[in-house]
């Protein structure tokens, strides 16, 4: 506990088994500091402030990506990931919410800790804050196209018009004023972003947000030494001199800063672009009392085009400037000042009329495939009311969640379903907000949809007749939320845990203490940790509870309170959106000139330049080294082997056991490959039949819901670990994999085992309903899949590795195949009756026959199994009898199908609504094994936070992201750029920098190949630090070339690892000289269909890359 000297006071302590929670919190600034102590090998940094927009210039988003660019005692930039990276930690992350960022770090001891803590608050105290960081970090416009780019800007281009942004938005907008954070897009709105926001804009947020009273710094993991930390705090409260705020300090504040607003209108004068161009603005809107300038580039009216619908019918069209539109365009920018005035209150919402709904419409490239989605937006009572939460959370599961609910049979279970899933989510703003969302609706079917929610739930409460079911469901997800949250604290607590800290931070300063309770901090902390106990009180509830839970909080909530959105696919938007760009653009070139574009440029280049002398400073900066101690604490595992036929990891702390069957699949023939995830998707979903025992689709379900936390039938699988690349993800394809987890009791077991036998071999394919629905369902998802450009790029990218022929298990399962069937059996569903239900036996035949092959790796607490082995091996004889069955011949022949070119220089795919771009370079070449710790290491070097790939696209502001990896087991190298706003300018500067250091015309920069080292070994540690992660390694074990014992020796093996630069040179000529060669690799790009052309000459002339293939329409290319 912490020293007496200390200027912090312990405020309360949690503590439960498995960990406990201490908060403090300083009395001379207000700041505090909670720490969770789990004995863990990794150690999270949270540092969370309260941010709260005002506008969409997204001042809260721009002030956290330059945090990172220098402070004032550290003034290089990037030196924070730099020496963090050396000493053994992750490079630093941030998210920004509506209402807080958080800035996140992971290190693997207190050592590293202590060294990194001083440089973080230094950077979130004392930002830089400089122009040039400004232009390339959040927006700047390109002097050679008179396009807008910089990070931020390309980061909420590639978000701005997904449909599920849009919709939270509109949500948010209806549910509060303009006078509330909660109102405002806190990543920025593009629109504000080009027009309204300005570095002094960020200046003032800094100041008014980041003081110490909104700041908690929260410390996750083992062995941290509190007394240290809290010693750190101190001397740094000291340094910094920091006053107790309060309101009538900033207050005071802004009134010093009539300097710096004077500033800021000289410095407006100086953008060659702001001059007023009246002609295209509407006189009114400007007001008139002052002078004020308006760029020209803010003509762009209307983001998105709003209707009211009321319910009888009469369609009103209006632009209602509460919703969509920008706070700026109609209105003066708005003066810095407007920002400080006190306007937490927020009572000004009108009522609204309960069945009206709004529309709301999202760009897409034509209007007849594309589905919509209906949502209801509930803004609750204080987040305090955990009670509540916890017994509304349970209800709405079992209303929605779950494929036996009833709202799933109303609304899915249905002849031409209405949607394909319904999902329900909590925003935990102080006060609370609930969505309840509907997807893959069809667009005439949206007010249907709207209208059947409420006479669902009405029917629920007057019926009371029928509830029996319900409450039998209801009593079972309290148990099984009881489960989930301890699973959640057993595999998550670095984020599960040091979530509700933030929580308890952000709303003891939002919600105002109600009286002078002596405890009231200590019980609200404790409110979010303990809901075990209000769940069980939930047991003892009678059905009358939940019904007046549905009455209150969902049927008769406060209208104004609650909004009803019906979201829309429009062509006419997307369409609408593209001219005005192409206007902005063009009207801009013109009033810029070649003289303007040209200063733009200079500015530019000169602030890049800035950049780059200022990140090529870091490594001048002298700092002790820490050491990694060679002693990890990794969770306990023990393995046990049994004739390759089943690994045990015992892990004697876990509350679960996690049982995967792993069936090998080889040589199924392409037309059952194609019927296989139907298949997945109906094992568990469908009646059963095993011995005596028949059970109907619904009563099997809820018998598996009963005991099972996780249910997943797969093929293949995803890749989560450092020998596989994120891209690809057609890994082990050819084996099927049932994976079911549950608690670690004997009764449990032996249900778990037989769930298993019953899906395997009592599956019943004789309820076509059943198999259509799922058909309708899948078909709704991937409609829904293929509107994402990077989806697209990236299923693309995989069909090119792996689609070699039309015979290979990834041709037929790729998304653009499984469409085209769903579609096929929708369509004429008696037509393929007949062939469906024979294929799926089939597949099922087949996967018994192969049962002789099975791998078991059982994962979790094994005290229960190890005692009752029978149970296990009595399900394996059985599987090896039943394998003995005769299926006919499968012989493999070629079908017909598109051949997909293996290796073509390029590819570059066009997506009509897809505004940000997406590469991927590639080469296939064998990789050895004793290459591979230096491969490692060298690929985190090329892409570490400020090292050559990310200065090169991301520091210029080119992309948001970029990424050079492996893949040991597909032997590939790759290079990915993604969300792109000025794609050539990124891909012609990262394949310099790989060039260059190929002809050896860059040095290796040797103090960050070590740091590139150390933070492997974080990487590493990280990746097996909870037992939930340890687990997954375990269970791929058995297919990938890492097992968890390798994994824990590579570990060390690369802590004893010296750099040699003469190694790194012979790993840049054998692996990345390939890449750069235009013959021995392959690039694929997706950009907007109107940049194609553009893209293509750019390949031609910049690049020397000929025959680039052009595909207009993916879907239709690979479907034909
Ligand atoms: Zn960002």
């Amino acid at each position: 506990m912490a020293g007496i000297q200390s200027n912090f006071d312990f405020i309360s302590s949690y503590c439960e088994p498995t960990f406990n929670v201490e908060k403090y919190q300083s009395k001379k600034t207000g700041m505090k500091l909670y720490h969770i102590n789990v004995p863990l090998p990794s150690i999270k940094l949270e540092i969370c402030v309260q941010t709260k927009p005002y506008d969409d210039t997204g001042c809260p988003h721009t002030l956290e990506h330059l945090i990172f660019m220098g402070s004032r005692k550290y003034p290089q930039q990037g030196y924070l990931d730099y020496i963090s990276a050396q000493h053994y930690s992750l490079g630093t992350n941030a998210t920004t919410y509506r209402d807080m960022t958080t800035y996140e770090l992971t290190t693997v001891n207190h050592q590293s800790l202590a060294t990194l803590l001083p440089v973080y608050l230094d950077h979130v105290f004392n930002p830089l804050l400089t122009h040039d960081c400004y232009l390339t970090e959040v927006h700047h416009i390109s002097g050679e196209t008179g396009d807008d780019a910089g990070v931020v800007y390309s980061e909420m281009q590639s978000s701005e018009n997904q449909p599920d942004e849009i919709l939270l938005y509109s949500i948010l907008r209806d549910l509060w004023s303009d006078k509330s954070p909660y109102y405002y897009e806190s990543g920025g709105r593009l629109e504000s972003i080009r027009n309204e926001l300005t570095l002094d804009k960020i200046k003032l947020f800094h100041q008014k947000f980041y003081v110490p009273k909104n700041v908690a710094i929260v410390l996750c993991g083992g062995g941290i030494n509190i007394d240290e930390i809290l010693q750190i705090l101190n001397n740094f409260e000291q340094e910094n001199c920091f006053q107790n705020e309060n309101r009538h300090k900033i207050s005071f504040d802004y009134s010093l800063d009539e300097n710096l607003r004077k500033k800021i209108k000289s410095d407006n004068d100086k953008f060659p672009f702001i001059k007023i161009k009246r002609a295209s603005l509407d006189e009114q809107s400007i007001s008139s009392e002052k002078n004020i300038e308006i760029n020209p580039i803010s003509i762009d009216t209307t983001k998105l085009s709003v209707q009211l619908t009321t319910a009888d019918g009469n369609d009103s069209s209006f632009c209602d400037s509460e919703l969509m539109v920008s706070h700026g365009d109609s209105s003066a920018p708005s003066s810095p000042s407007t920002l400080w005035q006190p306007i937490e209150v927020d009572n000004s919402i009108h009522q609204r009329n309960m069945n009206e709904y709004k529309e709301i419409c999202y760009p897409v490239e034509d209007n007849d495939e594309n589905l919509g989605q209906v949502a209801f937006g509930y803004r609750l009572e204080s987040v305090y009311e955990m009670e509540i939460y916890t017994a509304l959370d349970v209800l709405l599961t079992t209303l929605f969640d779950e494929d036996i609910s009833i709202f799933y049979k109303e609304f899915i279970e249905v002849p031409n379903m209405f949607c394909s899933s319904i999902d329900h989510d909590w925003l935990n703003y102080p006060e609370r907000v609930l969505t309840i969302i509907f997807e893959g609706v069809e667009v005439d079917n949206l007010t249907m949809v709207a209208d059947k929610y409420s006479s669902v739930l009405y029917s629920i409460i007057n019926n009371p007749q029928d509830n029996q079911q319900l409450y039998i469901q209801l009593q079972r997800n309290i148990k099984k939320t009881i489960d989930l949250h301890l699973n959640e604290i057993e595999n998550e607590p670095f984020s599960f845990l040091t979530d509700l800290c933030c929580l308890d931070h952000i709303s003891e300063l939002s919600i105002p203490k109600l009286n002078n309770n002596e405890n009231d901090d200590e019980q609200h902390l404790h409110k979010f940790l303990r809901n075990k106990k209000y769940l069980e009180n939930l047991f003892t509830q009678p059905i009358t509870y939940w019904h007046e839970l549905i009455k209150k909080y969902l049927l008769e909530w406060n209208s104004s309170k609650r909004t009803i959105i019906l979201l829309k696919p429009s062509n006419e938007l997307l369409i609408e959106q593209q001219e005005q760009d192409e206007q902005r653009i063009s009207e801009r070139l013109e009033f810029l000139g070649p003289n303007g574009l040209k200063k733009l440029k200079t500015e530019l280049d000169q602030a890049r330049a800035n950049n780059k002398q200022s990140s090529s400073n870091c490594a001048n900066i002298p700092h002790t080294s820490t050491s990694f101690d060679n002693q990890l604490h990794l969770p306990p595992i023990e393995y046990y082997s049994n004739d390759n036929d089943i690994d045990l990891f015992h892990t004697p702390t876990s509350h679960f056991v996690k049982y995967t069957l792993h069936i090998p699949l080889k040589n199924l023939s392409p037309d059952l490959q194609l019927y296989l995830p139907l298949f997945s998707h109906l094992l568990f979903h469908t009646s059963i039949q095993y011995e005596n025992i028949h059970l109907d689709k619904f009563n099997f379900c809820e018998r598996v819901s009963r005991d099972i936390l996780d249910c997943s039938v797969t093929n293949g699988q995803s890749s989560s670990s450092p020998i596989q690349s994120s891209y690809v993800y057609g890994h082990y394809i050819d084996t099927f994999t049932i994976s079911l987890q549950s608690l670690s009791n004997l009764e449990t077991y032996k249900n778990t085992i037989d769930y298993y036998r019953y899906a395997l071999f009592g599956t019943l394919f004789n309820d076509y309903n059943v198999i259509l629905e799922e058909c309708e369902k899948q078909l709704k998802n991937l409609i829904e899949a293929i509107q994402d450009g990077h989806t697209i790029h990236q299923v693309y990218f995989n069909s090119l590795l792996y689609s070699t022929n039309s015979n290979s298990y990834y041709h037929q399962m790729n998304i653009f195949l499984q469409k085209n069937l769903f579609e096929k059996i929708c369509k004429q569903p008696e037509k393929y009756k007949k062939e469906i239900l024979s294929k799926l036996e089939k597949i099922k035949s087949f996967i018994l026959k192969n049962l002789s092959h099975m791998h078991w790796s059982i994962c979790g607490n094994m005290e229960l199994i190890k005692g009752n082995w029978q149970i296990m091996e009595q399900f394996i004889n059985e599987s090896k009898i039943k394998s003995q069955i005769d299926i006919e011949n499968q012989e493999i022949k070629e079908t017909k199908g598109k051949h997909i070119p293996v290796l073509s220089p390029a590819t570059i795919m066009g997506s009509p609504h897809e505004e940000s771009g997406y590469v991927i370079r590639w080469t296939r070449l064998s990789i050895s094994q004793q290459d591979f710790i230096p491969l490692l290491i060298f690929s985190n070097y090329l892409d570490m936070e400020n090292g050559p790939l990310w200065t090169a696209c991301r520091t210029n502001g080119y992309a948001y992201g970029v990424a050079f990896d492996f893949d040991f087991e597909a032997n590939l190298i790759l290079l990915s750029i993604n969300q792109c706003s000025q794609l050539k300018l990124a891909y012609s500067s990262a394949m310099e920098t790989l060039k260059h250091l190929v002809e050896q015309k860059t040095n290796l920069d040797v103090q960050r190949l070590n740091a590139a080292r150390n933070l492997t070994i974080c990487m590493l540690t990280e990746h097996l630090a909870t037992l939930g992660r340890a687990t997954g390694v375990c269970i791929r074990s058995y297919l990938n070339t890492y097992s968890i014992e390798k994994y824990q020796d590579l570990l060390k093996d690369i802590n004893a690892y010296k750099c040699n630069e003469t190694v790194f040179l012979e790993i840049i000529e054998k692996y990345l000289s390939p890449l750069v060669n235009h013959t021995q690799s392959s690039t694929l790009i997706l950009v907007n269909t109107n940049k194609m052309k553009e893209t293509q000459e750019f390949l031609q002339k910049e690049h020397e890359i000929k025959n680039v293939i052009l595909i207009k329409d993916v879907v239709k290319h690979l479907c034909r």
